[in-house]
């Protein structure tokens, strides 16, 4: 009880500031936000959404970014000269993003080149990765993708070379790759520790998905075993996932999407529908309270505790401190090929 009312305190707080700041102050709130959070923010996205959202708004001073670091990193990048992004927790990070760094990534897309040749390979990075490796993929004529363009995304780098080197999610990478046609053996994984990473010569040269080992360890908890108690339990369901889920999960799944997909499967499935869904747990419990006309089930309990460190506390500093407080700052160089890998992933609609 004493909780709720200090939450209700806390959101009276933050909603005073942000009439006082008016259309200064741009919230923007990821799906695996707490529903508390995104009530709170003035648009609710996947993180393709969010970069728009950062891109298009011209009047706002100061954008708020209730997320991980990355995506604030990237409204950064994307943001006018006269905005500043912040985030209310800088240790908000993302495990997925911290498994590829620029030097790894740089000695395997060279050994890649060595064995396949200078020019064979396209750069391709999952928005979850910091800035300098999206810089090095705006350097090296890449591109960036997020869950709801990827399938775009690697076309555009096929039509560009024969090879795609895609980092740092595996699943989103196989998943894609397995939509679009790609056979088992055109898709090869490649682990950081190992020469080639862990790859003999004529694989590679075969390959033309090259998949980062990196992953979800949110999506990654989902097993066959949790859609077959699902199914059994409730015969009548459709379940749909994410695609950073293994592979031999999606494929016992009815569909798979970006979180923004997830949402829209929810909101036109007919009353009375019943829905499981594979993805952080935050958001499957707000569609629940937002659409009490379908039965929502998670397909098992996955929170993602960098999500989960955006607090109210944190939020109310953070709109107390406009242009002050956690400000996420990219150096300009990183920024300027950052800029050009997101500018080409934007352009992909
Ligand atoms: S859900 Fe997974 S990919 Fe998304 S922020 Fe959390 S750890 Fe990173």
């Amino acid at each position: 009880m004493d909780n709720r009312l200090h939450d209700e305190e806390l959101i009276e707080k933050i909603r005073v500031k942000k009439r006082e700041l008016g259309s200064q102050l741009l919230i923007l709130t990821h799906h695996y936000q707490k529903k508390e959070i995104v009530s709170l923010g003035d648009f609710a996205g996947d993180s393709f959404e969010l970069s728009r959202k950062a891109a298009a708004d011209r009047e706002c001073r100061y954008i708020v970014f209730c997320g991980v670091h990355f995506m604030a990193e990237s409204a950064a990048i994307l943001a006018k000269p006269h905005q500043v992004v912040q985030i209310p927790d800088e240790l908000a990070g993302c495990w997925m993003a911290e498994m590829a760094d620029t030097q790894t990534v740089k000695s395997a897309f060279e050994q890649l080149e060595s064995i396949a040749g200078k020019g064979s390979a396209t750069p391709l990075v999952y928005m979850n990765s910091d800035a300098e490796l999206k810089s090095f993929c705006g350097d090296r004529g890449g591109v960036v993708c997020t869950s709801s363009n990827a399938a775009k995304a690697v076309e555009w780098a096929f039509a560009q070379r024969e090879k795609v080197l895609f980092f740092p999610d595996r699943h989103l990478g196989h998943n894609t790759g397995y939509d679009l046609g790609l056979k088992d053996d055109e898709m090869v994984v490649w682990a950081a520790d190992k020469p080639l990473g862990g790859n003999d010569p004529e694989a590679l040269r075969r390959a033309r998905l090259v998949l980062w080992d990196g992953y979800c360890l949110v999506h990654t908890r989902f097993t066959r075993d949790h859609i077959e108690k699902r199914r059994a339990e409730f015969p009548e369901a459709k379940i749909i996932v994410h695609p950073e889920c293994p592979r031999e999960v999606v494929a016992l799944a009815d569909a798979c999407g970006s979180t923004s997909r997830i949402e829209k499967y929810v909101r036109e499935a007919p009353a009375g529908s019943t829905i499981v869904i594979g993805t952080e747990i935050n958001m499957i419990e707000r569609l629940a309270s937002q659409y009490p006309d379908k039965k929502i089930i998670e397909l098992h309990r996955s929170l993602c505790p960098n999500m989960a460190k955006i607090s109210l506390e944190k939020l109310l500093q953070t709109v107390e401190n406009v242009g002050e407080m956690n400000v996420v700052r990219v150096d300009e160089e990183i920024k300027a090929g950052a800029r050009v890998a997101l500018d080409r992933m934007l352009a992909l609609g």
